[in-house]
């Protein structure tokens, strides 16, 4: 029977640092105890809140409900062929643990997603994505927990509906799975993604047969620690924000007033903007408002340095939302989850 802890303190289980309480908290190491949390939680009528490592929730307040924090670990070599292996991951393993387990193994794919902090388990519910490589491109399928009937089910990517830092999970089936595994399909030899322009000027000296996906690993983890706050020092959730993606006609409109503006085409109708870019000319960027903050070196983390409740987060975010609302007429979408 897993240990219930009443009145928990959450602080250091969320990397925003709020200092909220849960009305009760569960960690669970296996399946077994995952099922006997559900059923408690159910028989309580406790609300839920399934936690990895914490890096995309805002805690507005104290969680009237269950946490239950999944601590569930392995990693089983399940399948190969000459061209790729199948590795099946529970969910509590820490996601950039995964990556530098695979360069060792020199299993590839991983490479681009190095240092996104968080559990493996969390990985699927936004389809993490960074420097060009979504978790879609190396994912083959998952295991989960039924809510309600406390039984296991299989999802394929297709059933994920994997989007731009979207799936199934957050949509249509929120709130109704606990994601217990994923199996990914990793390549034996390396196709690299250099596509994106920081990871590209960083390798420019060095382009040439020598670059490996440790090299790329390597050169983004640089530049997050360059550019990103650590958690540990500096609380945040990462990126805030979504990168906007909105029509042709729209962006070609503000690019006659913005010629500066950073966009990446989508497809024929859609444009991607770089939220940074928008908010960081709105004036946003080194802000500080009491407790919170715009990062100064990336506009599009919001910083907690006073470790204040969540609210006080997302109410800067209502502010700089409304202000590039208003300026460029493009609706900003929070990234991480609200509770409660
Ligand atoms: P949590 O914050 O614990 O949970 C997030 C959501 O997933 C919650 O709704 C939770 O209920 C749900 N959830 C968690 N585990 C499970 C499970 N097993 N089953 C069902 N539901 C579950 N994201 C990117 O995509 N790309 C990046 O490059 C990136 N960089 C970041 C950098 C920093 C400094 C930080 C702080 C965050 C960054 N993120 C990034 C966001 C975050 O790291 C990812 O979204 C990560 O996958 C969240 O994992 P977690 O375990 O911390 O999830
Ligand atoms: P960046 O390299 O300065 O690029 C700015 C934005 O332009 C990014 O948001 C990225 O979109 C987009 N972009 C750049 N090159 C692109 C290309 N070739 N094709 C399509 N889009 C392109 O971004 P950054 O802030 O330093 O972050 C680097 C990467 O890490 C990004 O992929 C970012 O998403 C990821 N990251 C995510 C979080 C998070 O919490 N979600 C936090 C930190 C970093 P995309 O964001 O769509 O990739």
């Amino acid at each position: 029977m897993p240990l219930f802890l009443p009145n928990f303190d959450l602080q250091h289980y969320n990397t925003l640092g709020v200092p909220v309480k849960a009305q009760v908290y569960v960690s669970v190491a296996d399946e077994t105890e995952l099922v006997e949390a559900l059923r408690y939680a159910g028989h309580e009528k406790l609300p839920l809140l399934i936690l990895g490592g914490g890096s995309n929730i805002v805690l507005c307040d104290d969680f009237s409900g269950l946490v239950i924090h999944i601590r569930l670990h392995g990693k089983t070599l399940i399948a190969e062929n000459n061209e790729f292996i199948w590795l099946r991951v529970a969910a509590g393993e820490n996601w950039h643990e995964l990556v530098e387990y695979c360069l060792d193994f020199h299993y590839w794919g991983l490479e681009n997603l190095s240092l996104i902090p968080g559990s493996v388990g969390a990985a699927p519910i936004q389809n993490i994505g960074a420097y060009g490589v979504e978790l879609k491109d190396v994912f083959e399928e998952l295991t989960a927990i039924d809510i309600r009937s406390g039984l296991p089910v299989t999802f394929t990517k297709e059933a994920c509906e994997f989007g731009y830092r979207d799936s199934i999970f957050k949509g249509r089936l929120r709130d109704q799975y606990v994601i217990t595994a994923v199996t990914f399909k990793l390549r034996k030899q390396a196709h690299l993604v250099l596509s994106y322009p920081a990871l590209r000027d960083a390798l420019t000296p060095q382009l040439s047969d020598s670059v490996t996906p440790k090299t790329v690993s390597d050169i983004i983890c640089a530049i997050r620690r360059s550019k990103l706050p650590d958690p540990a020092q500096v609380p945040n959730a990462g990126s805030f924000f979504k990168n906007p993606v909105i029509p042709v006609a729209h962006y070609e409109s503000l690019r006659l007033q913005y010629p500066q503006l950073v966009a990446y085409p989508v497809d024929e109708q859609q444009v991607k903007l770089a939220a940074a870019w928008l908010i960081d000319h709105a004036g946003w960027r080194g802000q500080v408002c009491g407790p919170v903050a715009v990062h100064g070196q990336q506009a599009l983390v919001l910083t907690n340095p006073g470790r204040a409740k969540g609210s006080a987060v997302v109410a800067l975010a209502e502010k700089i939302q409304q202000s590039v609302w208003e300026k460029y007429g493009v609706a900003l979408e929070p990234e991480p989850r609200f509770y409660p």
